[in-house]
C-alpha cells in the first residue's frame, strides 16, 4: 500500500482514518494529514501517530493516494493549491457529495487519476458502506488499493457514476435517520418504564441484528417482517400503526429531499 494523505480530517476523513488504522492497513507514519485548524491536526498526530503537515500541497507531495475529505464548496480553493503538485502518478480520492469526475478533471487536468467515492461514518467502527467510481486514468493497481482502503472499514462496491447521486440518500446520509430511529425506539421504551441507558442497548442491538439478518439470510425484508408478525399479535398492531402514520412515506420523502438537495449542489 502506497502512502495515504488526508486533505481534511473531520467527521468523514476521521472515520476513514480510524478505519484504516484499526484494520492495520498502513502504519501511521505513512499517513499525512492537513486540516484547517493547526491545533486539531497536531492533536490527531499526537493521538494517532500520523504525520501532520502544514499545507494541502505538502499532503500531495508526501502521499500517493490522497483522500479529499473537505466540504464540496472548498474544492475550487483546494484544487488551486494542489494542482501544480498533482503529478500523473498521484491518485485523488474524493469523498465529497455531488462532485462529479468531470468537474474534478476540470479543476485539475484531464490526465489526473481521480476516484469518486461516497462512504459513510459507520466506517469508524469497521461497518462502513462505500460506493466507488474511478475515472478512465486509473490503473488496476489504483483501483485495487482504493478498494483495499474502503473495504478495510466495511463494504465497498464499484458502481457506474450515474448511480452516485443515489448513494447519499441510501447510505451516505442514512446513518442520521437510523440514529433518529434508534432514539425514537429509546423514547418509546423510556415511556414504558425502561431506563434510557438500558433502552439504548435494546434498541441499537435490535437494529444491528435486523440489518445482519437482511445481509446474512438473503431473505427479502418484507418477508422477514411477515415472519415477526403473528396473526392477531402485538407486532402487526405496531406495523399497522406505523403504516397509518406514514412511516414508509416519511422515509421515501426524506430520501427524495436528500437527493434533490444534492442536485442543487451539483
Ligand atoms: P467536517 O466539517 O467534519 O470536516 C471537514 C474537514 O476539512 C475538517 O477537518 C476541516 O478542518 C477540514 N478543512 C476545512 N477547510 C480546509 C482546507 N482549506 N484545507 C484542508 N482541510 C480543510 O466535514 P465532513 O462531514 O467530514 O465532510 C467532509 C466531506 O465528506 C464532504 O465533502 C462530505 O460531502 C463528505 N461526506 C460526509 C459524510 C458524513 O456522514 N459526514 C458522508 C459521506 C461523505
Amino acid at each position: 500500500m502506497r502512502n495515504i494523505g488526508f486533505i481534511g480530517c473531520g467527521n468523514m476523513g476521521g472515520a476513514i482514518l480510524n478505519g484504516i488504522l484499526k484494520a492495520g492497513l498502513l502504519a501511521p507514519e505513512h499517513i499525512f494529514i492537513h486540516t484547517a485548524t493547526p491545533a486539531k491536526r497536531e492533536e490527531l498526530a499526537a493521538k494517532l501517530h500520523v504525520c501532520a503537515v502544514n499545507s494541502n500541497r505538502e499532503v500531495v507531495e508526501n502521499a500517493d493516494l490522497i483522500i479529499l475529505a473537505v466540504k464540496p464548496y472548498l474544492f475550487d480553493e483546494v484544487f488551486a493549491q494542489i494542482k501544480e503538485v498533482l503529478s500523473e502518478d498521484k491518485v485523488l480520492i474524493s469523498v465529497a457529495a455531488g462532485q462529479s469526475l468531470a468537474n474534478m478533471e476540470k479543476l485539475s487536468s484531464a490526465e489526473t487519476k481521480i476516484i469518486r467515492t461516497m462512504p459513510n461514518t459507520p466506517a469508524s467502527v469497521g461497518e462502513g458502506m462505500s460506493a466507488v467510481t474511478p475515472n478512465k486514468n486509473c490503473t488496476q493497481k489504483d483501483i485495487e488499493e482504493t478498494m483495499a482502503i474502503f473495504t478495510s472499514f466495511g463494504k465497498a462496491e464499484i458502481i457506474p457514476e450515474h448511480l452516485m447521486d443515489a448513494v447519499p440518500a441510501v447510505s451516505g446520509s442514512s446513518p442520521a435517520y437510523i440514529f433518529m430511529l434508534i432514539n425514537a425506539l429509546c423514547d418509546g421504551a423510556v415511556r414504558d418504564g425502561m431506563s434510557r441507558s438500558m433502552a439504548l442497548t435494546f434498541a441499537a442491538q435490535a437494529v444491528l441484528g435486523s440489518a445482519k439478518m437482511v445481509l446474512e439470510s438473503g431473505i427479502h425484508p418484507e418477508q422477514l417482517k411477515d415472519m415477526v408478525c403473528s396473526p392477531g399479535g402485538t407486532t402487526i398492531e405496531a406495523v399497522a400503526k406505523l403504516e397509518e402514520k406514514g412511516f414508509r412515506d416519511a422515509v421515501l420523502a426524506g430520501m427524495k429531499a436528500c437527493t434533490d438537495r444534492l442536485k442543487e449542489m451539483n
